[in-house]
């Protein structure tokens, strides 16, 4: 069990999507998703999906309770929680036996994190900015790609007893590891990113020390790769040289071509090496030039980051705190589908207050979504004269492009 997640980290399993494909990502996401999510908190369904997965994961792992450790991460955990979109959350912290570099959370209030992490974690500072990662992903109703609806079948079933004895253990074995290498898309990462260097610095925490993780990271990944070469290498030459001595019929000459035949699919299968969007893109430049300009925002010692997630982000946050119940209520009948209804409240927001770029914003959202594009361009074009947004000026590109391409038929 524990080489199969030895080398996973939810944090490592983003590569560098070329821009068009960034750009696409922007807009497939629903633009209220994270606006919803930080606000409704954890849904009942989700909280008993994870309970089972609990159990199932209490199945696998030693839960380690020293209070050295756990003293150590639960007043981080709480410290987090209390700066954080769901500030009642009561989570459950398990502490897990394993030296790999892991911190993952199942969707309900469980939070996971393995003794190698707490260990590797030379300061408070680099343990609180992963935690407030995964915090973010709790909060913001990231669903990772490698939990899909059949994941929660198999593992309801799992739970009940109904897989026969003969599959159980493989199934077991197949679902706790999904579980704790859950792979977000490339947006829920970044998303994730923001809002966890955000939660940190509430908390007091130095915001940047995820990005020194993510280095130290990506130093220990590539340290596991050179060993795992190495024991290759060594496993090759071993066979070789026994087959030469006792002939390439032997019994022993077969034994060690086998065992070099066995590792060199565990390699390639990535369960001895790095992650395989890791073994690809070494440091991932863009995160920690996301994470490094945030922090520098934050602390008042740089610009608002040019990054759209980051400005879609501290847009959402804006809003959530601020005061406008108009608005509020557009979007959540924006969000339950009573899109005439949302727009014409936002039309009321935008006649009371022109400057209101957050109502045009949406309203160009609704229309794009309607695919009455013009409508859509002229109203982010319109919010942009008050407040400028990466985000959007990706989005009004993409729209273009969309009127230009043949397919389109002009409304
Ligand atoms: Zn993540």
């Amino acid at each position: 069990m524990r080489k199969l997640i030895a080398y996973s980290l939810c944090f490592v399993l983003t590569g560098c999507a070329s821009l068009a494909t960034q750009m696409k990502t922007q807009l497939d996401i629903h633009p209220m998703a994270l606006q919803t999510e930080l606000v409704n908190g954890i849904s009942p369904n989700q909280f008993r999906q994870a309970e089972q997965a609990d159990e199932l994961i209490l199945s696998e792992y030693t839960i380690v309770t020293t209070d050295r450790l756990y003293s150590r991460v639960y007043p981080l955990v709480l410290q987090l929680i209390e700066v954080s979109h769901n500030p009642t959350m009561t989570p459950v912290v398990r502490i897990l036996e394993d030296e790999s570099l892991n911190a993952f959370v199942t969707g309900g209030a469980f939070i996971y994190v393995n003794t190698g992490l707490i260990q590797e974690s030379e300061s408070d500072d680099i343990l609180a900015g992963v935690l407030a990662h995964e915090l973010a992903h709790l909060n913001a109703g990231h669903n990772p790609r490698s939990q899909r609806r059949s994941l929660w079948t198999n593992l309801a079933a799992l739970v009940a007893g109904r897989v026969a004895q003969s599959d159980s253990a493989k199934e077991v074995i197949n679902t706790v590891r999904a579980l704790a290498e859950p792979a977000y898309s490339r947006e829920h990462e970044r998303e994730a990113d923001v809002l966890g260097v955000i939660y940190a610095h509430r908390a007091g925490f130095n915001s940047s020390a995820l990005a020194s993780f993510f280095i130290k990271t990506a130093q220990y990944e590539k340290e596991m790769q050179l060993k795992a070469e190495q024991a290759l290498k060594e496993s090759y030459y071993a066979a070789q040289d026994i087959c030469r001595r006792s002939g390439t019929t032997s019994e022993k000459c077969k034994k060690y071509s086998q065992a070099y035949t066995e590792k060199k699919q565990r390699y390639e299968s990535m369960e001895l090496a790095r992650s395989p969007l890791f073994r690809s893109h070494p440091i991932d430049s863009e995160r920690i030039e996301l994470i490094h300009s945030l922090h520098a925002y934050l602390n008042n010692e740089g610009p608002i980051p040019q990054n759209p997630t980051a400005q879609k982000v501290l847009s959402v946050l804006d809003f959530l705190e601020s005061d406008k119940p108009v608005l509020k209520e557009a979007i959540k009948l924006h969000n339950e589908g009573y899109l005439d209804q949302a727009e014409r409240l936002y039309l009321d927001v935008l006649k009371t207050d022109p400057t209101q770029s957050q109502a045009a914003f949406n309203l160009g959202d609704l229309y794009a979504n309607k695919g009455w594009i013009q409508a859509a361009i002229e109203n982010y074009e319109y919010g942009l004269k008050y407040e400028d947004r990466s985000d959007i000026r990706i989005k009004i590109d993409e729209l273009y492009k969309k009127l230009r391409s043949p397919s389109h038929n002009i409304r």
